[in-house]
């Protein structure tokens, strides 16, 4: 390669805005020379270098864009210690089969036994195969909610929630929701319906679901559309956040917070 036609080809990647290619060009053709590769092996391996680049940097802006409040994997979730998961079926859902077809996953127990996380680790999974991902904490949610019906923007708050393709809202339930928030909250399930999956965790049983709203009808609407094609993890089990405490002795063990669904 003469030095008119190596100059020419780095001004090329730099117009193309390939710069991982530009970067790895040397070491590559280098390797190329070494282990005899064909022309086509060299332009493979250089474009699979651009291809990962532009991944990663995928990753980190869909992650940014995510608003995750913690970073959790799947790997990081002891599955022994809670033993009513299938760790089967949520390696199935890491698959993320459920978000192509539009369906929900519900992930429902008592506080501490790692709805978030395993909540996080599906979203962080979505995001590696670059499914675009909005965490929501309800409760967090409900004084901005307020704010934007005051500066009626509602409609607008709900149309980017439709975007992503995966929505994940958690701790349903923590707090009751007035009307206005659970009118939204059926307006966004409804406009999601079929179309935009929700992983949605809640410490309450479905047949609770009456006193979050306070409106029985409500919430069968919402919970028949969040339903109607879903998955339910009903985690039954022990805190994680207090094992250590209780293997000290701190305190024995609380009573379960909720019935079971
Ligand atoms: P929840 O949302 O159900 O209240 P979290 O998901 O916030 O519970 O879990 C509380 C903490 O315990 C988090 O730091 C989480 O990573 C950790 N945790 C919960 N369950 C497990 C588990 N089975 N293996 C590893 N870490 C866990
Ligand atoms: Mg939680």
């Amino acid at each position: 390669m003469t030095d008119l036609t190596y100059s020419r080809l780095q001004a090329h990647l730099t117009r193309l805005r390939l710069h991982r290619a530009l970067d790895r060009l040397d070491p590559i053709a280098e390797e190329a020379a070494k282990h005899n590769w064909t022309y086509l092996d060299f332009l493979d391996h250089l474009l699979e270098e651009e291809i990962s680049a532009r991944h990663e940097r995928d990753v980190v802006m869909k992650t940014k864009l995510a608003h995750f409040p913690f970073q959790k994997t799947l790997d990081q979730f002891d599955f022994t210690f809670q033993p009513s998961i299938s760790e089967r079926q949520v390696r199935e859902l890491a698959t993320l089969r459920f978000v192509a077809q539009g369906e929900n996953v519900l992930l429902l127990g008592p506080p501490g036994v790692g709805k978030t996380h395993l909540a996080i680790a599906l979203g962080v999974a979505a995001i590696a195969q670059s499914i675009s991902v909005y965490f929501l904490t309800i409760s967090d949610r409900l004084d901005l909610l307020h704010k934007d019906a005051k500066e009626d923007r509602l409609t607008e708050r709900l149309t980017t929630l439709c975007k992503p393709k995966l929505l994940i809202l958690d701790e349903m339930g923590y707090f009751p929701l007035d009307r206005a928030s659970a009118q939204f909250l059926f307006q966004l399930v409804s406009r999601r319906y079929q179309k935009g999956s929700i992983i949605l965790t809640s410490n309450k049983s479905y047949g609770d679901w009456g006193d979050i709203f306070a409106d029985q009808v409500l919430a069968s609407a919402i919970l028949d559309r969040l339903l109607h094609f879903s998955t339910t993890l009903n985690i039954r089990g022990q805190s994680y956040r207090l094992r250590d405490k209780r293997k000290a002795g701190v305190f024995h063990d609380l009573p379960e917070p909720q019935k079971e669904a």
